[in-house]
């Protein structure tokens, strides 16, 4: 059972008793009270409201694993796969599925050079979190077939855009064989520009097991090779391992 149902069956009585007894606003703060708690769900994927959303690893070892949103993309991806290469550091990136297939060799190199490739949805629609089942779906079988056309891979990690969810995504990626992949440190690297300022946030939040959130579509490559440069040398400097996100979830 999951946390979103536990917390209906026990809304649901309250509800009905504060209508029964006519008390309004018992009946108002217990819908409030709902709402709330169902928009956190919502935006926050370390609440794992609506099912098991993982936004961190095994805390046994002092291991990070190292995850980026929103690629391939041709203008900053190559050079985040020199740095790692030369850094000798596996990753794992959250795809999309319309530029995989737009991006059909980078999406090979990604893997080819020892990472991951997995599912971040077929167009990252800012609607994603209002499809039906049916069309959620849909956009993640299309997406697994982009990848696994590209890399021969199948994806066994979907990550909703913006980290939204809800229960049917959970059935889906259910249905469909994928966990759902959250993260616990992120740098918030799209908004800020300054990469000593994103690196701060994200060791601020660093501990053993963490999912490191970081994008390398739509980021001038110079600004993600500088923050990923920062990163690493903190990570070493606090003796952190770096190790790829399906070792450090098993
Ligand atoms: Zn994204």
């Amino acid at each position: 059972m999951t946390r979103f149902q536990i917390i209906t069956i026990l809304a649901l009585p309250l509800a009905a008793l504060a209508l029964g007894f006519g008390n309004l606003a018992l009946l108002i703060g217990v819908l409030v009270a709902f709402g709330l708690i169902i928009g956190l769900g919502v935006t926050l994927p370390q609440l794992s409201l609506f099912g098991p959303y993982v936004c961190r690893g095994n805390p046994a070892g002092r291991c990070v694993a190292l995850t980026f949103d929103d690629g391939p993309d041709g203008r900053s991806t190559p050079a985040l796969l020199e740095l790692l290469r030369a850094e000798g550091v596996a990753a794992a990136f959250f795809c999309i599925g319309e530029r995989v297939a737009a991006n059909h060799e980078l999406a090979a190199r990604i893997v080819r050079e020892g990472h991951l490739l997995e599912n971040h949805s077929y167009a990252h629609s800012n609607a994603t979190n209002l499809f039906t089942v049916a069309r959620l779906k849909a956009e993640l079988t299309r997406t697994q077939a982009a990848i696994q056309q590209s890399t021969g891979m199948a994806p066994q990690y979907f990550r909703p855009p913006m980290g939204l969810s809800n229960p049917r995504v959970f059935r889906c990626a259910r249905a469909l064989g994928l966990q759902v992949i959250g993260w616990s440190a992120r740098g918030l690297d799209t908004q800020s520009h300054d990469p000593e300022r994103i690196v701060a946030r994200i060791v601020r939040q660093l501990d053993s097991g963490a999912i490191i959130l970081l994008h390398d579509g739509n980021i001038p490559a110079e600004r993600l090779v500088v923050t990923v440069k920062l990163l690493l040398a903190k990570l070493k400097e606090r003796r952190y391992e770096i190790v790829r996100l399906d070792k450090m979830l098993k």
